[in-house]
């Protein structure tokens, strides 16, 4: 007897980040045309679902991610899912920014340091909130790995390399948003598609510029 496959969730408002990103970024036609590659038509035109409600599955996300390779290939594809992260970051602050306190004099004015660490801290809590995906956080004095152990961007999927582009987009523009303007390196070094126990980005907290 084989078990039920677990189930995991984004809220509705969550996954509408990501699609509306997705729009912003490709032009609503494109946006349609991976949609539908990925199978799933009830998204056309129909994501104004705005609740936090947890009904956007995790195996959604990633087949949104796979219909970018499949559209564009997989160098394409995976600048695309990187730029949507980026873009992603406008839609979290809009819907989440005040609440989060991202938006309060108390965070803006915070020291850089603190603010980076702050700022990492708030999206991770987003995310372990408002999701079903799990974020861990380790720190020292050079880096910060972002560790997720389950993971919507590449749930169920096998890849080469790691696959979860969107999120380095994502943490790619909270940092030059924290920073105000300064790049930083960041890498997913590991990640479950590939086979590893967790997808794991890896944040140099030093920026290259
Ligand atoms: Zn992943």
């Amino acid at each position: 007897m084989t078990l039920p496959r677990p189930v995991y969730y984004f809220s509705n408002r969550m996954g509408r980040i990501i699609l509306l990103a997705m729009e912003e970024i490709l032009g609503q036609g494109e946006a349609n045309d991976v949609i539908h590659h990925a199978g799933l038509p009830q998204y056309v035109n129909q994501y104004r679902i705005c609740d936090q409600d947890l009904k956007f599955p995790f195996e959604h996300l990633s087949r949104l991610q796979a219909g970018l390779v499949d559209v564009y290939g997989p160098r394409a594809g995976r600048g695309l899912a990187l730029r949507v992260g980026r873009a992603s970051l406008k839609y979290v602050l809009q819907d989440f920014g005040r609440d989060l306190g991202l938006t309060e004099p108390a965070f803006r004015f915070l020291p850089f340091p603190a603010r980076l660490q702050s700022g990492i801290e708030t999206l991770a809590g987003l995310f372990n909130r408002f999701t079903d995906q799990r974020v861990s956080l380790e720190m020292d004095g050079k880096q910060i790995r972002w560790q997720v152990e389950r993971c919507p961007l590449c749930w169920e999927r096998k890849t080469d390399d790691p696959c979860c582009s969107l999120a380095v987009g994502l943490l790619q523009e909270t940092l030059f948003w924290v920073s105000g303007g300064r790049y930083f390196l960041i890498e997913e070094r590991n990640c479950i598609a590939c086979g590893d126990s967790q997808c794991t980005i890896i944040i140099d907290r030093i920026p290259l510029s």
